[in-house]
C-alpha cells in the first residue's frame, strides 16, 4: 500500500508545483517509488470543515493582541472528519501529525535524512501535516493531536506551507531509490559536513575560463583528491562555521 500524506491546509493551490514538478513530484504522485511502494499526497482545505455561515476558520484570541487565531474545532473536524473517518483509520493512533511551527526541532541535513529513514519508510504510520497560517492555532488542539513539531529555521513564515514543501522536498530525496542515481545524494552538500566541490559542464570555455585541466582527464584518484581540496577550499570560503564543528 502507498504510504499516505495528508496535508491540512487553507491554501491546496501552494502544493500543485511541488506534485507537479520534478523528481520530488514524481515521487509524491506515486511515479517513483523507490525501494518500498511510494507515496499518495492529499491535500485537505480546512476551511471545508467550518460549520458557520462565512466559512471562518479563524476567531480573535483571548487575551487581546494582534491578528486572528485558528480555531481547535475546526481543525479537529478537518482532521477527525476529513482524514480519519473519511478514509477509514481506526483512530488517530493510525496518523502521525507533524505541525510546522518555530517552536519546532530545527531542520536540517541530519533531521531530513532521519525523518525520511523513519517516518517516510514504509512501515511508519501514515502522515498529516497541519499548515498554520494568521498568529498560529489555538494550543488545545495542538496538545491534543500534534506528535511533534517542525520548525524550518529561526524566522517567522506566514503560513506553514512553504515549511512542509521544504520538509517534504528535501526529505523524500533521502528515501531508499528516489533519486536515479543512489550515489548522487551521497555526493551533496552537508554530507561530510562540508559542501559540495564546484561542478562544471560542457562548453570547456566560458567567457574565457576553462574547466579544471585535473577534471578533464580521467584519472579518478586525482579528481578525488581535487574534489575534496575543493569542498575544504569552499567550505572555508563560504561556511566557516561548518568547519568549527
Ligand atoms: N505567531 C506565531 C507565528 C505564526 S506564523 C509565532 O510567533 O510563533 C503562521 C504559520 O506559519 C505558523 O502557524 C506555522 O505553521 C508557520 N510557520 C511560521 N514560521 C515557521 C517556521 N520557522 N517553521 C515552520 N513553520 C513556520
Amino acid at each position: 500500500m502507498k504510504k499516505k500524506i495528508w496535508i491540512l491546509t487553507l491554501f491546496p493551490e501552494y502544493f500543485l508545483p511541488l506534485i507537479q514538478c520534478g523528481i520530488s513530484g514524481q515521487a509524491l504522485r506515486g511515479e517513483r517509488n523507490g525501494e518500498g511502494e511510494g507515496f499518495e499526497i492529499n491535500c485537505i482545505n480546512i476551511r471545508d470543515y467550518s460549520k458557520t455561515k462565512y466559512k471562518s476558520v479563524d476567531d480573535t484570541p483571548y487575551g487581546g493582541g494582534p491578528g486572528m487565531v485558528m480555531k481547535a474545532d475546526v481543525l479537529r473536524d478537518a482532521l477527525v472528519q476529513g482524514v480519519v473517518e473519511a478514509n477509514g483509520y481506526k483512530s488517530m493512533e493510525d496518523l502521525w501529525v507533524v505541525y510546522t511551527s518555530p517552536r519546532g526541532r530545527v531542520w536540517n541535513h541530519t533531521a531530513a535524512r532521519e525523518f525520511a529513514l523513519t517516518k517516510l519508510s514504509s512501515s511508519h504510520k501514515d502522515l498529516v501535516f497541519i499548515c498554520g497560517r494568521y498568529e498560529g492555532i489555538d494550543e488545545r488542539f495542538l496538545e491534543k493531536y500534534v506528535n511533534e513539531f517542525i520548525s524550518i529555521g529561526d524566522f517567522v513564515l506566514t503560513g506553514g506551507e512553504i515549511a512542509v514543501m521544504t520538509i517534504l522536498d528535501s526529505a523524500i530525496r533521502f528515501v531508499p531509490g528516489i533519486l536515479g542515481n543512489k550515489l548522487s545524494s551521497e555526493h551533496d552538500s552537508f554530507e561530510d559536513g562540508l559542501i559540495e566541490y564546484p561542478q562544471y559542464t560542457r562548453p570547456v570555455e566560458f567567457e574565457g575560463m576553462i574547466v579544471p585541466e585535473i577534471l578533464q582527464g580521467g584519472h579518478h584518484k586525482k579528481i578525488e583528491q581535487w574534489q575534496m581540496n575543493e569542498k575544504l577550499r569552499l567550505t572555508q570560503k563560504y561556511r566557516p562555521d561548518l568547519l568549527k564543528k
